[in-house]
């Protein structure tokens, strides 16, 4: 029975994390001249997206997006290649002009993920950052066009894959965001 796609980096086994991850460098798509983001330290939260707004590489269903303290990002070469794709947007992030690749998303603005940038580490050089933890967003693939019959295929294949689906975040990120306003509004003690 062929699979459901998912996303590149998982439909064929994913490499084995490992626990000395610490970060590299992200690469985009361009043979030549390649924007390159240094990422100090590891990476959290890896996991796999199906909003509308996130990266993804030809062909897949899903992106796979982790986050890194902005302090820890640093864009290392040909950064005049970045444009920010929706300065309204609360990740602002920025892509290559010439390949399309999401190189690093940083949350400015007043929220609970201020601080944090959002990467795609599958533009790692290095190997072994974690495997996806959890599936954000999952129902928002069928705004892509994916045919709604199809999504307890997805989800099977997901949990499958040992990546549990959630059409939000997860419910330690929302959890995480729901603390941030309800000590921003002083429901809860700052
Ligand atoms: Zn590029
Ligand atoms: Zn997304």
């Amino acid at each position: 029975m062929p699979s459901i796609a998912i996303h590149p980096s998982l439909d064929n086994g994913f490499k084995a994390t490992d626990a000395a991850f610490s970060g590299g460098t992200l690469v985009c798509n361009c043979a030549s001249n390649p924007v390159k983001v240094r990422v100090k330290g590891d990476i959290a939260h890896n996991h796999v997206c199906g909003c509308t707004k996130c990266w993804k590489p030809d062909g897949a269903v899903f992106s796979v997006v982790a986050v890194a303290p902005t302090e820890n990002v640093e864009v290392l070469e040909n950064g005049d290649k970045l444009v920010v794709v929706d300065p309204a947007a609360l990740i602002q992030r920025h892509a290559c002009k010439d390949c399309g690749v999401h190189m690093y998303g940083p949350v400015e603005r007043d929220h609970a993920f201020k601080g944090l940038s959002f990467v795609h580490p599958e533009r790692f050089q290095e190997t072994g950052w974690a495997k996806p933890g959890f599936a954000a967003f999952v129902s928002s693939i069928i705004e892509s066009g994916y045919d709604p019959a199809k999504m307890n295929g997805v989800r099977d294949r997901l949990r499958d894959l040992g990546i549990e689906p959630y059409d939000c975040l997860n419910p330690d990120l929302m959890d995480f965001i729901a603390t941030w306003t309800a000590k921003k509004s002083g429901a809860l003690p700052s």
